[in-house]
């Protein structure tokens, strides 16, 4: 059966972008359609019981700094609880051996802790040097964009630990690839997106709060508002037909929507996943395969008791030579069950993929007992969020440029082509990467073309 639909605009995609953008525009006197290809709503935002135990699949952390974020979580009423931090954290060091440790910085030599110190200083004021929406006007742009963050930090420092140190908190712990893969300008936009590259070091700031319940709560919640008759699932859009007139999106069972906007509330690495009519610009085409998404596993793991609270330990763990290179406690609200959640990322990721799953279970748990004690090798349940194998995402956490691409093309990814509008987290200033982006690109977007339509009426 066919479904047509006539309305002020189509919004393709309902992760958080896509159902904030909806909303607003909802809010503001707008008729609107979601279009989306999974049958569910939240893109790579998920909660579910899996192997007997709920998890978060995709993303869940809230930081101080997210403050969109924070405002919906505050406008829909929904709560966010501490994540758990009491006790010791562990580092793994380069010649393998653990260290506790509490408080901020990893327990390295005296020497290399400096270092660290230093260099979290050189990019705190770099990233104060740029602006979030235009990184590209950087007053180092090209130089940075030219250098691999890995290279780059070797014109910085000869002490090989803090280096890798200090590559962490933007190559595992952001984009998910390797420091050779991405430019410094772009390690620096991460951290200027996030407010400074002090915030991404400190876990206690970037990883703060949880949403009770979820994150895939607030895309839910903002869909209810947008109201189920208004959003159509399984429905990947396939065309896009565009003109000054308006566009006309066409999806899988016959599904035509017409409107006057589209937004593409879509990550970048989709976007030629859709025809459309005329061709995009010459520009978007190259730019658009100069952005990737990184690789990670992102491991959970529940126990009967978060055990690892009796020896003093917080369960947050970090090591740059480690299989798993970061732990943390991931204790649901009001679960008297323990949780563990661990990252495994890039290379190492695509080598634990090769492994048949029971042995790539064993050496996940072994590399994470390493840290913790034995008492990980038995969880009651385990799962591996693996978003690179989803047709719908493709990889995790999300895009960023290749070598050169943020300086040359970035300026490309917010601008509209005629009616067509772009809002995700993927080409957010602030909340680069993150929920809290997307939702700001969603709100955006929603607040030009209410202004457009108001515009079009008068
Ligand atoms: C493992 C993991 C952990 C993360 N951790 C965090 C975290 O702790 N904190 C945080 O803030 N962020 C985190 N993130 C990132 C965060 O989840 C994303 O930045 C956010 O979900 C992006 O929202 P979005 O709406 O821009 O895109 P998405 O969430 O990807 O939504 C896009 C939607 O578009 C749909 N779609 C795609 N193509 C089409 C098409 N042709 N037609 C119709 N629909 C289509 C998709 O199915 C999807 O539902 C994490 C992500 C992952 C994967």
């Amino acid at each position: 059966m066919s479904t047509q639909r006539s309305v002020d605009v189509v919004v393709i995609g309902a992760g958080p972008a896509g159902t904030s953008a909806a909303y607003h525009l909802k809010k503001a006197g707008a008729s609107v359609c979601i279009l989306e290809a999974r049958e569910r709503i939240g893109g790579r935002t998920r909660s579910d019981v899996m192997d007997g135990a709920w998890f978060e699949i995709g993303g869940q952390w809230v930081s101080p700094d997210q403050t969109e974020l924070l405002a919906i979580l505050d406008e829909l009423g929904l709560h966010t609880y501490p994540r758990y931090r009491e006790g010791d954290s562990i580092y793994l060091d380069h010649d393998g051996n653990t260290h506790r440790y509490q408080g901020e910085w990893f327990p390295t030599s005296e020497e290399t802790l400096k270092e660290m110190k230093r260099l979290v200083e050189v990019m705190d004021e770099l990233a104060a040097a740029m602006d979030p929406a235009r990184p590209w006007d950087h007053p180092q742009a090209a130089e940075l964009d030219s250098q691999t963050f890995e290279q780059w930090l070797a014109t910085q420092s000869s002490d090989a630990e803090a280096r890798k140190n200090i590559a962490i908190f933007v190559a595992g712990g952001m984009l998910t690839k390797p420091a050779y893969a991405f430019s410094a300008l772009q390690a620096v936009f991460m951290a200027c997106s996030a407010g400074s590259f002090s915030n991404l070091v400190d876990e206690n700031f970037i990883l703060n709060e949880r949403v009770v319940g979820g994150m895939q709560k607030v895309s839910l919640t903002l869909a209810e508002k947008v109201g189920e008759e208004n959003i159509i699932l399984n429905c990947p859009v396939r065309t896009l037909e565009y003109s000054d007139e308006g566009v006309i999106a066409r999806g899988d069972g016959g599904v035509e929507v017409r409107a006057r906007y589209a937004i593409l509330a879509i990550p970048p690495n989709l976007y030629d996943r859709i025809t459309y009519v005329p061709e995009l610009p010459r520009k978007l085409h190259i730019a658009h395969q100069h952005q990737s998404m990184g690789l990670v596993i992102k491991v959970h793991a529940a126990y009967e008791t978060p055990w690892w609270r009796e020896k003093g330990l917080s369960g947050t763990c970090f090591s740059s030579k480690n299989l798993v290179q970061e732990i943390y406690d991931n204790t649901n609200y009001g679960e008297t069950r323990g949780t563990l959640v661990g990252f495994v990322t890039d290379k190492t990721a695509e080598e634990m993929f090769a492994l048949p799953v029971e042995e790539r279970k064993h050496q996940i748990l072994t590399a994470m007992a390493k840290m913790l004690g034995d008492e990980v090798m038995n969880p009651i349940a385990y799962y591996e969020s693996d978003w690179a194998a989803e047709e719908w995402t493709r990889g995790a956490y999300a895009n960023s440029w290749d070598m050169g691409g943020l300086s040359r093309w970035g300026h490309t990814a917010t601008e509209p082509v005629g009616p067509i509008h772009f809002a995700c987290s993927d080409i957010a200033a602030e909340g680069f990467q993150h929920v809290d982006g997307a939702l700001r690109r969603g709100r955006q977007v929603a607040g030009s073309l209410t202004q457009l339509l108001t515009e079009g009426k008068g």
